[in-house]
């Protein structure tokens, strides 16, 4: 069997119970455990320690997770082992590529297109089935498609399905399913995939034809799935028939910091693991790495409220970390004086040396950017708004490659800007040079963040350079052809604007969760609904969860500059802010 070259050692740097999931021999293992604690980088080390020990060849491991840019962190981190050759992917991505590989033998030579943006057909759909067809209502049937299809429901049991899971829908949901079933039917008379499709379609094939199944589960062994709380019976069906019979599986995850049910997501696959898997061997982990005592003492009585089958399964976190400044507190007049004064806040950090990458404004909804954009332009603060998925999308980064890629192929070695003497970053640089790439930033918003674009890619030279020392431009190529192909970009030096669903499993030296009000977290349509409004609360906690040293909090009472001041503090704060628990007074 042929194993990867593993430089360093994956039980270095691990604690006993880490260790216990690292070492446990092939077979289920579940790792419980809460924000910090080391969850991902036990999966990675028990890969690494599968595959040194001769279990497994990297070939057969496949480690899922929820993002592109997890699954990226993962392949790094593996790779920062010495370890090449695993696939770590998303869901969809693994889907995407088993899918394409066996079309052939399931549906035929005719590939069909992907429908990356399924507004437009949705829009057909609602119209033939007479109902609203606003940019709103498309967003809501779009959402509610979704939700049905990752929760395995088909258009006719849609009604009978929300009832039972009590689920609010837009409008009544007999119109819902009359939209669901019309743009089935569009989708597939124009045969055309939607992303919720390529897991369907990848289980059927592995469900209904023997041979696919037969030649899928020879080359796969071992499965690994990161966040395994966010797991939807969609992905658990593809999980399970990628299976088979077999229990090589390991899966880890925080019940409390399921923030996608509202997806059709569930933590019921994590918490009845060990019943599925009664040999599986549990590991629970409490200490808390990431952060220092203070953020942990938060993020325990952030937690310590919650209620509901996720909250049973909550550990009290144990801070590892040197201790460091209280988490702040801060209430404002409008959102315009709380974005100013976050970036003024920021700026400081900056003058004292916090690297921009190492620091973070999360927000629940999208929307809520706007205003720290603003604001950290004015500051002259660069940025990056999450969604950096797109990355590979902008048009000097495709120009970029393109002449990365024409260098490589002029003549690899012997092409006139390789000189070994600058090494594969100072050639990548050369042709990043031509394409924009200065020494010195230049001036303007637009124009930095094309020149950090270019900057990320020379970065990401040099990272290879540094794990793979003879790689040469052909190889960065590979790399970034790999990368687009997975959605995962290079760090982009610069803040980080991004919601709090996108911040799962990230951490930062700084983190600034703003926008804390009632109606915005916990938001408004969850009011009414306890599983709802639980599930706000678990993202209030994973945002603190983010932060290694220095937390902010803030909320402003207006929106607009001079407005009525009729905003409340987030509800989920009260008993937190400080000035809530005066010192108790002599009598
Ligand atoms: P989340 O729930 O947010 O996904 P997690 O449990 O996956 O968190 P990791 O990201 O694996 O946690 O680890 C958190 C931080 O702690 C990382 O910076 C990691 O490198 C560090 N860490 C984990 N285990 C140890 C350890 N035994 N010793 C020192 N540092 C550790
Ligand atoms: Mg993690």
């Amino acid at each position: 069997m042929s194993t990867g070259r593993v430089d360093r050692d994956p039980l270095e740097g691990l604690d006993d119970e880490q260790r216990a999931a690292v070492c446990a021999p092939r077979g289920p293992v579940c790792v419980l455990a809460g924000a910090g604690t080391g969850k991902t980088r036990a999966i990675t080390r028990r890969i690494a320690q599968l595959i040194r020990t001769g279990h497994v060849a990297p070939g057969q491991v496949l480690a899922v997770t929820f993002t592109a840019r997890a699954a990226g962190e993962m392949r790094t981190r593996l790779r920062d082992l010495g370890i090449a050759g695993i696939q770590a992917r998303t869901f969809h991505a693994a889907a995407l590529r088993q899918l394409r590989y066996f079309w052939p033998q399931v549906v035929g030579d005719q590939p069909w297109p992907l429908l990356e943006h399924k507004l437009r057909l949705v829009g057909q759909a609602a119209q033939r089935a007479g109902t609203g067809t606003g940019a709103d209502d498309l967003r809501d049937f779009a959402g509610e498609i979704e939700w049905a299809k990752a929760s395995l429901v088909t258009a006719a049991d849609y009604p009978a399905a929300v009832a039972a899971a009590r689920r609010a829908t837009p409008v009544p949901a007999a119109q819902v399913a009359a939209v669901y079933a019309a743009y089935e039917e569009l989708k597939n008379r124009n045969r055309m995939l939607d992303f919720d499709d390529l897991l369907l379609h990848t289980v059927a094939a592995l469900e209904e034809h023997p041979p696919v199944a037969q030649e899928f589960r020879d080359r796969y062994r071992c499965f690994v799935v990161d966040e395994y709380q966010d797991v939807t019976p969609l992905q658990q069906r593809m999980l399970d028939a990628w299976l088979g019979a077999r229990d090589d599986l390991t899966v880890v995850g925080d019940a409390n910091q399921t923030i996608y049910s509202f997806a059709g997501a569930t933590p019921r696959f994590l918490l009845d693991f060990t019943r599925r898997f009664p040999d599986a061997v549990t590991v629970r982990l409490h200490r808390d790495y990431r952060s220092t005592p203070q953020v942990v003492s938060l993020a325990n009585r952030v937690i310590s409220a919650a209620a509901g089958r996720p909250a049973g399964a909550r550990l009290q976190l144990t801070g590892q970390q040197p201790a460091g400044p209280r988490p702040s507190f801060a209430e404002h007049d409008d959102e315009a004086a709380e974005a100013d004064a976050v970036a003024g806040a920021i700026a400081e950090l900056l003058r004292h040396g916090t690297p921009a990458a190492e620091i973070a404004v999360l927000y629940r909804v999208n929307a809520q950017s706007e205003a720290y954009e603003r604001a950290l332009d004015a500051e002259g603060i660069p940025f990056q708004v999450r969604g950096g998925e797109r990355f590979f999308h902008r048009p000097e980064v495709r120009a970029a490659i393109r002449g990365l890629r024409a260098a490589a192929t002029g003549s690899s070695s012997r092409s006139p800007i390789w000189d070994p003497a600058v090494g594969l970053g100072g050639a990548a640089r050369a042709v990043l040079a031509q394409q924009g790439l200065t020494t010195q930033p230049p001036a303007g918003s637009a124009a930095r963040s094309r020149w950090e674009s270019l900057r990320a890619l020379a970065e990401l030279a040099d990272d290879l350079a540094g794990s793979t020392p003879d790689a040469d431009l052909g190889q960065l190529v590979a790399e970034l052809d790999s990368r687009a192909e997975a959605a995962h970009p290079p760090a982009v030096q610069g803040v980080t604007l991004a919601s709090l669903h996108a911040a799962k499993g990230l951490e930062w030296d700084a983190v600034f969760l703003v926008g804390l009000v009632d109606g915005t977290l916990p938001i408004q349509y969850a009011e009414g609904d306890q599983a709802a409004l639980e599930e706000e609360r678990r993202l209030l906690y994973v945002g603190v969860t983010r932060a290694r040293r220095r937390l902010a909090l803030s909320w402003a009472l207006s929106r607009t500059v001079g407005g009525r001041r009729s905003r409340r503090r987030s509800r989920f704060l009260h008993g937190l802010v400080p000035q809530d628990n005066p010192p108790a007074r002599p009598r």
